[in-house]
């Protein structure tokens, strides 16, 4: 586990008290007082941040201090908090019931202007997070092969479901053991771990006869963004799909991250290259919990109650979070400029920290897609696990704390991709790149 910094050696702005008692109050009844261990911020932050609210790009905590935020609620937020046509016509559905039990007809809206922009989705399946769309996918991929073993790659995070949690991105990395307590090996054997971006070890795998019609599916994330921004070569992806396709194993894009933050066609649109199946989540649920799978017909419809393949879910597809998505897709399918301007928006801060890291002499770079990077310390590219794990650590802590003085939150995590959203000012941005600016430059 990481260890717990003592006080005066994290940040400890001034003016903090209210988030002081009310995460006291918090640990009194959750662990470490959060629902999800990376808001502990354990070796960063105490207390951690405790939010009060937020609109368009800024955060306040629970003390009135106001933060531009890069986190973007781990990429979900594209469109900022609180988006007025998000807001208006999530008050307009809750008035109409929360949850049924029963089919309705916001998700056929949602659902159309998600498989328009990615046609690959066939059919699809909505549930309520990521975990659930990559954990769902896996057991359809294993109904319709037949076949038990699954390939992950090193760094790469699915979510948090048993046989997925080997060598993960994410919180996970935070942990000492390559992996979580309480999964049974049992669970684990079936999983096979390849390093990302290692073409030759995929295809010693699927040459090896002892591997032969054992593979139900390799899973992916085209761009890796737990263990910050790690884009898959395109040779890597197309090597992955001909080997699943020479073997009948089935290719899954993990694109909870990458759909509709990368472009409208996501990483698929991206580097031109259709998966058989597809996991959705953050964005498409436009700030609320809803995500999904889906991908070719004939795998899909393996799915109860068509196949027998089992899943189901008392909220899935609720009205509200199919509302919020599809407002969000909505917005981003209806301005054809919004992605460039996103991009735009990265590069003011990516260009500027490029240059400076350079002007400065300080090992690092600046991995960037759209409008997501991450700005890696002691390294000078990251292209696997393995080079993640020589980034200097102590470097970014001292850049988050100094940043968080100044009213930036940034992902609170070195392996933590930073999100731009429509919602960002010029403004905004100038401020972050002269403090950035300012930090590099005092060394
Ligand atoms: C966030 C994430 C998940 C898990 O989604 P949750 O909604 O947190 O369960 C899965 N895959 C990737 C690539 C993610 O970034």
């Amino acid at each position: 586990m990481t260890i717990n910094l003592q006080r005066d050696e994290v940040t400890t702005k001034t003016n903090r008290i209210n988030s002081e008692i009310i995460y006291d109050r918090l640990c009194n009844t959750l662990v470490a007082g959060v629902n999800s261990p990376v808001r502990a911020n354990r070796n960063l932050l105490d207390p951690p941040l405790v939010v009060h609210s937020a609109h368009g790009a800024m955060i306040r905590d629970v003390d009135g201090n106001e933060y531009i935020d890069y986190c973007s609620s781990w990429g979900a937020l594209i469109h900022g908090h609180a988006h007025p046509q998000i807001t208006e016509n999530v008050i307009e559905r809750l008035r109409m019931g929360s949850s049924f039990g029963a089919t309705s007809e916001i998700e056929a809206y949602w659902a159309e202007i998600v498989q328009g922009c990615m046609p690959s989705l066939e059919a699809m399946r909505c549930v309520s997070s990521g975990t659930e769309a990559t954990m769902t996918a896996l057991r359809v991929a294993r109904g319709f092969t037949g076949r038990d073993f699954i390939v992950k790659f090193e760094g790469n995070y699915h979510g948090h479901s048993d046989g997925l949690l080997v060598k993960a991105g994410s919180g996970v990395l935070q942990l000492k053991e390559a992996s979580s307590a309480g999964v049974p090996n049992g669970v684990v054997q079936y999983t096979i771990t390849l390093p990302f971006n290692d073409s030759e070890s995929i295809e010693r795998l699927f040459s090896d006869p002892m591997w032969a019609g054992k593979i139900a599916a390799v899973i992916v994330e085209p761009i890796a963004a737990n263990i910050g921004v790690v884009p898959a070569s395109l040779e890597f992806l197309q090597t992955l799909r001909q080997q699943t396709e020479k073997t009948g194993a089935l290719l899954i894009f993990d694109e909870v991250v990458t759909g509709f933050r990368v472009g409208l066609g996501g990483a698929q649109g991206y580097y031109n290259i259709r998966p058989d199946l597809t996991c959705l989540g953050k964005i498409v649920g436009g700030g609320f919990p809803a995500a999904a799978l889906g991908g070719r017909k004939e795998v899909m419809n393996c799915l109860a109650p068509l196949g027998g393949v089992y899943q189901a879910g008392t909220l899935s597809g609720n009205p509200v979070a199919m509302e919020a998505g599809y407002q969000a897709v909505k917005m981003l399918k209806e301005n054809p400029m919004i992605y460039a301007e996103l991009e735009t928006k990265a590069n003011w801060i990516c260009h500027t920290l490029q240059r400076t890291l350079h002007k400065e002499r300080i090992q690092g770079c600046v991995q960037q897609v759209g409008s997501m990077w991450t700005l890696f310390f002691g390294v000078d590219r990251v292209t696997n696990l393995r080079e993640a794990e020589s980034v200097d650590k102590e470097m970014f802590r001292r850049l988050f704390c100094w940043m968080f003085e100044r009213g930036v939150y940034l992902p609170p995590s070195p392996y933590e991709a930073w999100f731009v959203s429509t919602a960002h000012t010029r403004e905004q941005l100038e401020q972050t790149t002269e403090l950035l600016l300012e930090f590099l430059q005092q060394g």
